[in-house]
Formats: structure tokens, C-alpha cells, sequence
């Protein structure tokens, strides 16, 4: 199907001051090289550890974080050539929901304000148009009318996503980038809230980038799941292929520590060593290799690339490709 974003060879290095005393500061590359599109209609799974880069690679796709190089193309057109207020113009059809949204949401702002806010700065609708459009958009998030005239915080965590959902929606994008969007919520009410996002999804044809720590809540949601390492994508698959048959060594390893296994799960199972190295010093060759259990003497030297290992199924280690030294 018809793709909507393609994001190609996003990296974003910051300048970071060495620790120890060294003058020199250095690159910590948070993203480095990161490839992949998403379809209409899809939604795509951003999974992996703290520190990664999954939600810097989110921010850069709405230029909230400058890319330091690459390409983000949206429908075809390259949002890192445009100029700061084609961006803010273009965010009509990008919107972000975040994690924590009472850190989104100004505390002394009514929800009815809240939510009528992006209609003002993208010039939609006059007063009243605006105020019905607010109320239907309560209703269309599982939320009552009165919840028009109160604040955030009188609401519990669960009905805070549903507005910061309603305040994304209010706009109509094309594409949702959720950042850890039920990660801090109980379970039951995570379900609740991924359930409200997939008919969104299907009512208004909306597209998701998906960005979680939890491979449950994941794959719950995806199409599509891509799992990124330091920086980079490892692999990439369709859910099933990547839950029921994952290749990466680190994936693997991801999907062994979630407690209940799989029964359809014909995979390997791996035990992560080590901790995760620093993305200012991260290791030469295969940036696994420190926590590798299968690795080789070419994974300290070589830097395995992204390739199709099975129809769709793509993933960057030498077990599955020919090592070119
Ligand atoms: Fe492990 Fe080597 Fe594959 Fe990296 S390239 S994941 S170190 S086997
Ligand atoms: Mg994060």
C-alpha cells in the first residue's frame, strides 16, 4: 500500500563533554542511521531499551529534534528542507502524544482551552465551530461533555491520555507518532487505551509510529515492529514474523525475558549479559558484540548491515549474512 513517511539515514549526534576530565567533547551518536517507512493506514513499533534512540528518532520526524542528517520524507516531500514555519504548518498532520500528559498539558488551562488551542494556531473554525468541535471530540475519546470545563488534573492518568489523544486528533493528522502513550498507566487501563487508538485508527484512517519499551504492549498494537540497539535499526519485521521467528541475537533476547512464553515460539532462547554501552563509546563492529552470546571474531571488527534475510524480514547480523571483511 501507499507509503506516508519514509525516514532515511536519520541520525542525530549530540555534542556530550567527555567524563574523567577529558577536554575534548564527543559524539554521542543517539541515532545513528536509521531507516525505514511506514504505510498508510499502518502502524509501525519503535521497541527497544532506554537510551536507544526510539524517541529521539520520533521527535526528528516532527523536527522537535533536528536531524543532524537524512531525509524524513511525508508524502513525498522532504520535511528537513522546509523552513521552521512550513514545519509548524506541516505539524497539522504530524502530532505527537507523550507519555506523561500532564507534562504536556498546561495545568491552568481548561480542557476545552486545551483542546481548542491547535485549532487556533492552524486557524480552524471560529469560536463556536471550534467549541463544537472540541465536544464532539470529548465524545469521540470516551469522554463526557463536562469534562469541557474542568482541569487536567481532576482527571485520573487514563482519562489525561484520552484528552492529550482528543488534543492530537483536534487537528486531523495523518500520522500519530505515541511515545510511551500508555507506559505509565495500569494495566487495565492501558488496554483500554490501546483499544481507543486502534479505532481511531480504523474510524479516521489515522497511521501510528508506535514507540514502546514493552514488546507485550507492542505487539498489541503493530503492523510492523522495528527493533532498535544504540542507536540503529536491527531488525525489522512484520509482528508475527518478529515475535514468532526473530533473528537478531538481541532480539532474541528481548522476547526471552518476557514472562510468559509463547507457546507458537519456535525461536531461540538467549540471556542477555552485560549492560548496555554507552552510546558516546559504543563498541567497534557489530554494536551487539559486547553482549552478544553467538557473536564471532568478525562482530568485533565488521559492522553488519540491515539486509532482507526472509521476504520482509530484515535484520542486520553476520549469522545471517555473508561477513564482507
Ligand atoms: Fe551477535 Fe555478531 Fe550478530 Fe552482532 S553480528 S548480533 S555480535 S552474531
Ligand atoms: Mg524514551
Amino acid at each position: 500500500s501507499e507509503t506516508l513517511l519514509e525516514a532515511r539515514n536519520l541520525r542525530k549526534y549530540f555534542d556530550v563533554k567527555g567524563s574523567g576530565g577529558r577536554k575534548h567533547p564527543n559524539l554521542l551518536k543517539a541515532v545513528d542511521g536509521v531507516s525505514f517507512s511506514v504505510s498508510k493506514g499502518e502502524t509501525l513499533g519503535i521497541v527497544g531499551e532506554s537510551g536507544c534512540g526510539k524517541s529521539t528518532t520520533g521527535r526528528m520526524l516532527l523536527r522537535l529534534i533536528e536531524p543532524t542528517a537524512g531525509q524524513i520524507l511525508f508524502e513525498g516531500r522532504d520535511l528537513t528542507q522546509l523552513s521552521q514555519r512550513e514545519m509548524r504548518k506541516q505539524r497539522r498532520h504530524i502530532q505527537m502524544v507523550f507519555q506523561n500528559p500532564l507534562a504536556s498539558l498546561n495545568p491552568r488551562r481548561t480542557v476545552g482551552e486545551l483542546l481548542e488551542q491547535p485549532l487556533k494556531v492552524h486557524r480552524m473554525g471560529n469560536v463556536s465551530e471550534r467549541k463544537q468541535r472540541v465536544m464532539a471530540l470529548l465524545k469521540t475519546v470516551g469522554l463526557n461533555e463536562t469534562a469541557y470545563g474542568r482541569y487536567p488534573h481532576q482527571f485520573s492518568g487514563g482519562q489525561r491520555q484520552r484528552i492529550a489523544i482528543a488534543r492530537a486528533l483536534a487537528v486531523t493528522p495523518k500520522l500519530i507518532v505515541a511515545d510511551e502513550p500508555v507506559s505509565a498507566l495500569d494495566v487495565s487501563v492501558q488496554a483500554q487505551i490501546l483499544n481507543l487508538l486502534k479505532d481511531l485508527q480504523e474510524a479516521y484512517q489515522l497511521t501510528y509510529l508506535f514507540i514502546s519499551h514493552d514488546l507485550g504492549v507492542v505487539r498489541h498494537i503493530s503492523d510492523r515492529v522495528a527493533v532498535m540497539y544504540l542507536g540503529r535499526i536491527v531488525e525489522i519485521a512484520s509482528t508475527e514474523d518478529l515475535y514468532n521467528d526473530p533473528k537478531h541475537p538481541y532480539t532474541q533476547a528481548l522476547i526471552s525475558t518476557v514472562p510468559i512464553p509463547d507457546p507458537e515460539y519456535s525461536g531461540e532462547r538467549v540471556l542477555l549479559q552485560g549492560d548496555i554501552p554507552s552510546a558516546s563509546e559504543p563498541p567497534s563492529g557489530c554494536p551487539f558484540h559486547t553482549r552478544c552470546p553467538l557473536a564471532m571474531e568478525a562482530c568485533k571488527t565488521v559492522v553488519p548491515r540491515l539486509q532482507e534475510s526472509e521476504a520482509d524480514h530484515f535484520v542486520s547480523c553476520h549469522l545471517y549474512h555473508k561477513v564482507e571483511a
